[in-house]
């Protein structure tokens, strides 16, 4: 077999038991790794309560990873999520998910519970666990640091260990599996960290088609503005959009009350590189390299947790916003819904908090300090307590992303359809809607754009699935991608072929949610967006969306699904 190993390690925590295991090769073919490996393992499992013992959290990889094939040295974490209980999948770059596949192997599914804190070692011949007592309570760069001699390390903090709802993994000192909670589900396994390393190498089936698939998509994204254009996020990393989005005014400001924020340009792509220096770093092996990190290398914030530790908390202090997102990376959290939950308290209780309140609200939620308590179950849970549900922005209870639905209707789609409740990345037409790629469409129409959240939610699905990252979508696509993966295992793909399999990946993601309980009703915005308008200004003018032209829509997109009225199987 060449691109998968075709092995997958278990282990149970509970008895410590550690086993590797053929996967089928069918379920390869029909699944490929990442994400869609993730979501096929959990069929026997996805009714399971998140923290119970038996759920399996499950670090998988893609086909491409271990080659030289663009972005591909990626990973997902699957498992439930204790935030949404939707089935959860999140996407992390970095030299960890290298390591899985140079140990010989295509998955690591972990289950049980440890009686004491442990972390796993693996290697390409053994797992074992060993006491991490003494880790317990650390950071994970001091985790990192107790135990990178070992091998490559995904670890949590405090937060993980601490129970709160949208805790992290932190792979490497800047690679975030950041959203959904799932460093929660490693805590209540007592699993502070996992360590991997391995030297086997990936060989290709066929060179030289796997060559000319690799000198496309290194032309296209030579050739591509967003990618390596002058203000692309080579340069500028994901703040780059920041000034576009801003300018389109669709930034969410506010808690979502506003849609333009003055004090954004405070922390810009250009702020960042003028206030700490920045510098280009990248996941492994990346080409593009659109991680920033300042002169001492500590990460520096993505678009998403400058724009929502800035605008949605009305909060312009560029030091306030690197403080917090090097918070979160220590002590364990998902930035999006960190900032988003500070923001849903302060309308809660009618305040904005200063830049250097959000920084010690940060820090009270990981150790669950006083009102950090509250503000650890997520917004969603919060504002319910509060009195005060309207005030959550979220979706299935997912926090929103950056970008206001109001300003762009597929991002508004596709923030209720999304499997894993409000995403961005699920489908991301913002790259139609604002970036114009691959092609331009009006971002304050519906029409078309249930066919185009479909196709992209396909498309995206392939791509945690390959492991690939999203943003080489925004140059090359699932064509030059099929040429590599038949390159590699030396089996015919194609883009087609692909999207079939994306499509099987979804529709399962929608088959478990759905057994859950879930249903059109949850695939529901918060209702401001239906009944208040945005910042209008400069032209352009922010209307309310209209719910009945969305509905129509959502009931569009379920029928090209094959799904009932209600969202979900006959
Ligand atoms: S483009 Fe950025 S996020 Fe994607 S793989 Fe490269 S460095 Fe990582």
């Amino acid at each position: 077999m060449f691109g998968w190993t075709g092995k997958i390690l278990k282990i149970d925590l509970s008895s410590g038991r550690a086993v590797r295991e053929d996967v089928p090769a069918d379920v390869l073919y029909e699944y490929l790794g990442g994400r869609g490996l993730g979501i096929r393992l959990m069929r026997d499992y996805f009714r399971l309560d998140p923290f119970s013992p038996e759920m399996p959290l499950i670090f998988a990889v893609g086909p491409l990873c271990g080659t030289p094939s663009p972005t591909s040295a990626r990973m997902s974490v699957v498992s439930r999520s204790p935030l949404t209980n939707t089935i959860y999948d999140s996407s992390c770059g970095g030299l960890f998910a290298h390591k899985i596949k140079a140990a010989g192997l295509d998955a690591i599914m972990i289950t049980g519970k440890s009686r004491r804190p442990v972390y796993i070692q693996v290697t390409e011949t053994d797992a074992a666990l060993y006491d991490a007592s003494g880790l317990w309570g650390n950071d994970t760069l001091e985790t990192m640091s107790a135990l990178m001699d070992k091998g490559s390390v995904a670890a949590i903090g405090p937060a993980g260990e601490n129970g709160v709802l949208f805790a992290n993994i932190m792979v490497n000192a800047s690679n975030s599996v950041g959203r959904g909670g799932l460093g929660a589900v490693m805590g209540s396994k007592n699993l502070k960290a996992v360590v991997v390393n391995g030297g086997r190498r990936v060989e290709i089936a066929q060179k030289e088609s796997f060559k000319k698939g690799q000198e496309d998509v290194m032309r296209l994204f030579k050739a591509s503005p967003i990618i390596f254009g002058e203000l692309g996020i080579s340069e500028y990393g994901t703040p780059a959009l920041v000034d576009l989005i801003r300018q389109r005014r669709m930034v969410p400001t506010e808690n979502f009350r506003k849609t333009f924020f003055e004090g954004a340009g405070n922390y810009s792509g250009p702020s960042f590189k003028r206030h700490y220096k920045a510098k280009k770093e990248g996941c492994f092996g990346c080409p593009i390299r659109c991680k920033k990190v300042d002169s001492c290398g500590k990460a520096l914030p993505e678009y998403e947790t400058a724009s929502h530790f800035g605008a949605l908390n009305r909060n312009s202090d560029i030091h306030s916003i690197v403080k917090s997102n090097e918070l979160c990376n220590l002590l364990g959290m998902d930035t999006i819904s960190m900032a988003s939950t500070i923001a849903a308290y302060g309308e809660s209780t009618n305040r904005y908090f200063g830049p250097d309140e959000i920084v010690r609200l940060v820090q009270k939620t990981a150790v669950l300090e006083g009102e950090g308590e509250k503000l650890a179950l997520g917004s969603v849970r919060l504002c319910e307590s509060l009195g005060t549900p309207e005030a959550s922005m979220s979706v299935k209870g997912l926090e929103l992303p950056a970008y206001d639905p109001r300003g762009a209707y597929g991002m508004a789609l596709a923030y209720a359809t999304s499997s894993r409740g409000g995403c961005h990345l699920r489908a991301y037409p913002i790259a139609n809607e604002i970036l114009r790629k691959p092609v331009a469409t009006d971002r304050f129409s519906f029409s078309g754009k249930a066919r185009i959240i479909k196709i992209a939610e396909d498309t995206n699905a392939v791509a945690d699935s390959l492991e690939i990252c999203k943003f080489a979508l925004l140059a090359a696509s699932l064509e030059e991608y099929a040429e590599m993966l038949t390159g590699v295992t030396g089996i015919e793909f194609t883009g087609q072929s692909l999207l079939k399999i994306g499509e099987r990946i979804v529709k399962d993601e929608r088959f478990y949610n759905c057994s859950n309980g879930f249903s059109s009703k949850d695939d529901m915005l918060p209702e401001r967006f239906f009944t208040e308008p945005g910042s209008s200004g400069d032209g352009i003018d922010i209307r309310p969306i209209d719910k009945a032209r969305f509905i129509e829509e959502l009931q569009k997109y379920y029928k090209m699904r094959g799904l009932n009225e209600n969202g979900c199987f006959d």
